[in-house]
């Protein structure tokens, strides 16, 4: 590799890194220069497992080659678009392509360029269409505990993380929370979902017994993974579903990680077997290869925003790159490739395999929980007193030396591989982890 394709920083200081301790990465930086398939290479060319999908978003490997084509050919034709009151063919393409994975009705699509986007979109096409139906005093949004659903002020206000409130002070008003769905005591090293924990929806009862008629809609991420994998408890999302229908209340399903095969069918609600009024997406849309996310929202909603609204603009919202062009491009060749390839189905295939892996790590030390659905798994570690986190960012930097790169999130590891990835990939990943597990014991 040369030093252009492999260029090295010569100042840190002006990135202000996200989601990162950025003091003490900039006094060791740990750097990717490139990636291919299943691997990133460091600057010094070193190979590095990607045990995570980048962020669980390059789903179908790295640098596919019918993706990049699908851009530079793009980007030679148009770069860029507006798609406010004018369209562009490749935008239609992508939204009816995404549209023929989505759960049945669930066919008009609004794109954006984010999760965090899709969330707050969702949410705000949940209280328009209330207000479309004569239901204007649903203005609440029901989130969970343990949910996130990105950094907007929607997504942070129905998200249930402690620290958005200890950093940020102010939230969206008329937010209230479901409990979180994690017990460890009756569930812990479960394989799939977890039997113990459906009776935790009837709390939405609890909810509208409190707020009456007031509540829009409630917003769950199928499997919850920025905050440790919590795989839903089986019959969970069923109930929710059922109380939603009961008291007309819309279920939006967060699908930005559950997406485009993560969890062995195309979207998550495949797999689980409901099927939400709204779904986010974004991360595996475009393998990541360009941003973009993107809100699928059902038939009955769309009709009711739209087709009932005076003449002009129906719905007062929408983003500069709405449908990007290189978006849309590389939104269509990415799932092109999904169905060419069978990813989801992939997936499922080895997930097996994975689960097995993930609870050989069972009697390692410091293992309190293994969980895993789909290709997810989260190892749940005992934290060092009186230091959250040490142990498991330590462990994070030891794989990522030993050549693989897992994620975690407090003093969970948290696991979600290219669907691309093969046996012997998930034997290396396991292994190395054990080694760190066991290297950081004391
Ligand atoms: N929703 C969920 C469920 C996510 O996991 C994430 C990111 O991890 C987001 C939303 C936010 O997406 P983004 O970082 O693209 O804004």
């Amino acid at each position: 590799m040369n030093e252009i394709s492999t260029p090295r920083p010569n100042n840190l200081d002006a990135f202000w890194m996200p989601y990162t301790a950025n003091r003490a990465f900039k006094g060791a930086p740990r750097m990717l220069a490139r990636a291919e398939g299943m691997s990133y290479f460091t600057n010094d060319n070193r190979e590095v497992i990607d045990g995570t999908a980048g962020l669980w978003c390059c789903n179908a490997g790295h640098g596919r080659r019918e993706i990049v084509e699908a851009i530079q050919h793009q980007a030679g034709v148009m770069d860029f678009a507006p798609t406010f009151q004018l369209g562009h063919p490749i935008a239609f393409q992508a939204a009816a392509k995404v549209a023929e994975h989505t759960p049945e009705g669930l066919d008009r699509i609004f794109f954006t360029n984010s999760g965090s986007e899709a969330a707050d979109t969702a949410l705000k096409i949940a209280l328009a269409y209330q207000r479309a139906r004569g239901q204007s005093q649903r203005v609440r949004l029901i989130g969970r505990e343990r949910g996130y659903h990105g950094v907007g002020f929607g997504g942070i206000s129905v998200g249930g993380i402690g620290p958005n409130r200890k950093q940020f002070g102010a939230q969206l008003p008329y937010v209230d929370h479901l409990p979180h769905t994690h017990l460890p005591q009756q569930n812990a090293f479960s394989r799939g979902q977890p039997e113990h924990g459906a009776h935790l929806a009837d709390a939405l009862d609890n909810l509208v017994a409190l707020h009456g008629d007031t509540i829009a809609a409630v917003i769950v991420e199928p499997l919850a993974g920025s905050t440790g994998v919590l795989v839903p408890p089986a019959g969970y999302l069923q109930r929710l579903r059922e109380l939603c229908d009961k008291h007309g209340i819309l279920l939006i399903f967060d699908e930005v990680i559950t997406g485009f095969g993560r969890l062995g069918t195309f979207f998550g609600s495949e797999r689980v077997g409901v099927a939400p009024d709204i779904m986010t997406m974004a991360k595996g849309l475009t393998n990541a290869a360009v941003p973009m996310g993107a809100v699928a929202v059902h038939d009955k909603i769309f009709r009711a925003i739209v087709d009932e609204a005076p003449a002009g603009i129906e719905l007062f919202h929408g983003y500069t790159y709405s449908g990007h062009p290189l978006a849309a491009a590389a939104a269509v060749a990415t799932i092109d490739l999904y169905v060419r390839d069978e990813l989801p189905a992939r997936a499922k295939a080895m997930e097996g395999y994975f689960e097995d892996g993930a609870h050989s790590l069972k009697d390692l030390p410091n293992v309190i929980d293994i969980r895993n659905y789909g290709l997810v798994c989260g190892i749940e570690l005992q934290g060092r007193a009186g230091k959250p986190t040490d142990r498991a960012v330590r462990i994070f930097h030891r794989c990522f030396d030993a050549g693989v790169l897992i994620r975690t999130t407090g003093d969970i590891i948290a696991l979600s591989p290219p669907l691309i990835v093969e046996k012997h990939h998930i034997d290396r990943i396991y292994g190395t982890i054990a080694d760190a597990i066991r290297a950081e014991a004391a």
